[in-house]
This record gives C-alpha cells, sequence and structure tokens, in this order.
C-alpha cells in the first residue's frame, strides 16, 4: 500500500485533496445554509468545475516564465491566483443554487480562508508521513577500480533508471573523471573518490565535488597506486609459492585496465578452478587474516579528510556499519572525524537496515552533518547489489545543494 502510494504520490495526493476541500465545502455551506441537499450539490457541482478551472488555471500559467518557474514568488501568485478564481467559482454555484447572495459571498470569503489553510495542513501531511522519494546513487564502482561497468555505461544505467543524480566512487582513484563524455539531460554526475583509511576495521571516506585537477589530491591518490602495484606483484609471488600460477597480464585483462585488486586476483582463482567461488577465494585466502592477504597504503582519516577539503571537495564517511563498531564508539569516532572537518555520513546504504538508516540519520542531525546514500554497485562483483537508491529527499537537500556551490 505504501509502495503504492509512493509511486502514484501526485496523483494519490490529489485524489485525497479533493475529497479534502469537498469536505471543507459541504462544511461551510451547510453552516451558513443549515441545508444537507444544497451544501452536497454545492460540492458534487464544484468537483467537475474546479477539476476543469484547475487545469485551465495551470495551462494558462505555463505559457509564461514570469515569474521564472520554479520560484517561491511563482508559486506564491499562482496560489493567489488559483484562490481567486475558486473562490469565484464557488460564488458562482452557490449564487445559482440559492439566488441568495449573502451566503454567496459569505461561502467564497471563509472558503478562500479554509482552504488556504486546509491545502497547506494536508501538504504538511503528506510530507510527515509520505515524504516524496528521490532516486539517486552517491556510491559505485566502475572497471577503474573493482566494479565490472565501465564508467559511461554506469552514468547510462543510472538514467534509464531514473536516478537523478550519479557519482563514480572508485577506490582511491578517480581516473575515469576526464572520460566522462555523454552526460544525459536527465542525470546529474558529480566527480567521486572512496578513500581507504587507516583503521583496525573499514573506514571508507568518500569524497565529492572536488576539484580533479588539484595536484596534491592526484598525486597522493597516484602514490597509493604506485604502492599498490608494488603488493601486486608481491601477491603474484605470494601465490606461486601457495601453488596458484596467476600472471600479471591476465589481471590487467581481468580488471579491464583499471586498478587491480583482491577482486581481481579471487576472479583469476576461480576462472583456473583454484576455488570453487569468488567467496571462497576471499574466505579460504584473500581475506584480511588469510595466507595470501598482504596490507596495501593507507592514508590516515585525517589526511583523506584534510585532502578532499584541500580540493574544495565534500568529505562524506562511508557505510559506517563497516566501522563493526558499537552505537557509542561510532558516535565518538564521528565526533573526531568532524573535528577534522569531516562533512557528511552515509546514512542511506544498500546494505543498511532500517533501523541502521534511522540511527545514521540521527547521527547526522545531532552533529550537524549531510546525508547521502549509496548503493555501493560493482556490477558482477557484488551482483546482488543494483544501482539506485531511493531516499527521502528533504534529507539529501542539503548535500545536493552544497555539491553545486
Ligand atoms: P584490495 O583493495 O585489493 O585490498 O581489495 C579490496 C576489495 O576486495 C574490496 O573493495 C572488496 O571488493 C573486496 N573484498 C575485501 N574483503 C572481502 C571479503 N572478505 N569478501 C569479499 N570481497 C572482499
Ligand atoms: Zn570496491
Ligand atoms: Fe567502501
Ligand atoms: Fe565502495
Amino acid at each position: 500500500m505504501k509502495h503504492f502510494l509512493l509511486k502514484n504520490r501526485v496523483l494519490a495526493k490529489t485524489f485525497t485533496w479533493r475529497i479534502t476541500a469537498s469536505l471543507i465545502t459541504i462544511a461551510i455551506i451547510y453552516t451558513l445554509t443549515q441545508k444537507i441537499i444544497i451544501a452536497f450539490t454545492v460540492a458534487g457541482i464544484e468537483y467537475f468545475t474546479k477539476m476543469f478551472l484547475y487545469w485551465a488555471h495551470e495551462k494558462s500559467w505555463s505559457f509564461s516564465n514570469k515569474p521564472k518557474k520554479g520560484s517561491q514568488q511563482r508559486s506564491l501568485i499562482k496560489t493567489v491566483t488559483w484562490r481567486i478564481i475558486a473562490s469565484l467559482d464557488t460564488l458562482f454555484i452557490v449564487m445559482v443554487l440559492t439566488k441568495e447572495p449573502m451566503w454567496a459571498s459569505s461561502a467564497a470569503i471563509i472558503e478562500s480562508g479554509v482552504k488556504t489553510l486546509g491545502y497547506y495542513i494536508h501538504d504538511r501531511i503528506w510530507d510527515r508521513f509520505l515524504p516524496e522519494n528521490i532516486m539517486l546513487d552517491l556510491h559505485t564502482h566502475s572497471t577503474y577500480s573493482d566494479g565490472t561497468v565501465a564508467p559511461q555505461e554506469i552514468i547510462e544505467l543510472a538514467s534509464k533508471k531514473h536516478c537523478k543524480y550519479i557519482s563514480i566512487t572508485d577506490h582511491d582513484n578517480f581516473n575515469h573523471v576526464p572520460l566522462i563524455k555523454n552526460i544525459p539531460s536527465n542525470i546529474i554526475y558529480i566527480p567521486g573518490v572512496e578513500i581507504s583509511a587507516e583503521f583496525p576495521s573499514t573506514l571508507h571516506i568518500l569524497g565529492y565535488a572536488f576539484d580533479p585537477e588539484h595536484t596534491e589530491l592526484k598525486n597522493t591518490l597516484q602514490t597509493l597506486q604506485d604502492v599498490r602495484k608494488k603488493r601486486n606483484e608481491a601477491m603474484i609471488k605470494k601465490m606461486e609459492t601457495h601453488g596458484f600460477h596467476i600472471r600479471m597480464d591476465e589481471l590487467i585483462a581481468e580488471s579491464k585496465g583499471g586498478i587491480i585488486g583482491r577482486p581481481h586476483f579471487a576472479n583469476q582463482m576461480l576462472k583456473k578452478g583454484y576455488v570453487a567461488s569468488y567467496q571462497e577465494a576471499f574466505d579460504t585466502h584473500l581475506a584480511k587474516g588469510k595466507p595470501l592477504y598482504m596490507d596495501k597504503k593507507r592514508l590516515a582519516p585525517k589526511e583523506a579528510i584534510r585532502l578532499i577539503l584541500d580540493a574544495g571537495g565534500i568529505p562524506v564517511m562511508a557505510h559506517p556499519y563497516q566501522t563493526k563498531l558499537d552505537n557509542e564508539e561510532l558516535e565518538q569516532l564521528i565526533i573526531e572525524l568532524k573535528s577534522y572537518g569531516l562533512l557528511g555520513i552515509e546514512a542511506y546504504y544498500s546494505r543498511h537496515s532500517k533501523a541502521q538508516v534511522r540511527h545514521y540519520l540521527h547521527l547526522a542531525k545531532k552533529h550537524d552533518l549531510l546525508v547521502t546514500a549509496g548503493s555501493d554497485f560493482h556490477g558482477k562483483n557484488k551482483a546482488n547489489i543494483t544501482l539506485g537508491m531511493a531516499a527521502k529527499e528533504l534529507n539529501l537537500i542539503p548535500f545536493l545543494e552544497a555539491v553545486k556551490k
């Protein structure tokens, strides 16, 4: 039911408002005339005349762009012109039906006040109980890190899925940025990156809307990649000693030219029959603490946040649950990261439960942080994660506004 209402929000809202408006009309006319038949007749006629007038009103306004479409001033003036037309409609209907100018004019005047208030309350109730959702995805991985879908295709897929915003956040690099060519008109693309920070469990810092030409950010991430390359070479040697033969050129092909990481090792192990599944490669060989695991260089959290800020970007804590901290420890961490300049928290995440989302939204509010939403789409490498997230639009607006600045 809730899903159906959200999908047909405009239609459902129009319907509940027509019922509310009719009830208000009945109440006003009955109070004035004490005649129930008249009250229902007015409401019945009004139902059709107002529907037509509303359509005509919207149509006439659509021809003019003054005041500018979408502006607050325009909404205000439109509200007034509509109330005048609607009240004249009521005046006319009551006049024709009762031939009593006093009733007709009183009804019109009372109606304009009560319905304006009623419409406002009706709008607030909808926003409170069934707020508008927005589709977007601010956390995805392309072939430039460990995803299987190319950057341009991610943008097109997001557009097809009706996302209004898309960000590609590859691990420790944003090499995809200069390659984005066509951005469909129905979607806004935000440059992104996901930096792995030093932490006992997992702490990833997302960066958005930074300057991709910022020298220090570019160079620092390049250093991480150089270190990673050396680690991969060492991993190949270590694998040899375990009887797993994987060559660098195979990994390069596997990664489609992107940055090579453990997922590509895992896929190669699967293809060569060393393991029965991708996950088995991690669980018995590649995961942290397993024999073939090799650490990579990470930035300190403070450093990652400072770099993103220096490059004019917005640092956001990714998937808070992956820190594996309890509520109190997590809050302490958020306070610490905020003191370094953290600006947001990824409250909506494909693997967060509803309770987790609620808790992270609460923490964001309490510590005055922006809220983001991301799936962590990796294509076939995380086949159960699909592109696109639905989130409460009101919660996302502060972040989306901050991106525009
Ligand atoms: P790397 O940067 O080369 O250390 O690889 C990190 C990536 O490996 C992560 O982004 C995950 O996609 C994947 N990964 C790490 N640990 C696991 C695990 N236990 N199970 C499955 N995938 C994992
Ligand atoms: Zn990844
Ligand atoms: Fe991550
Ligand atoms: Fe990620």
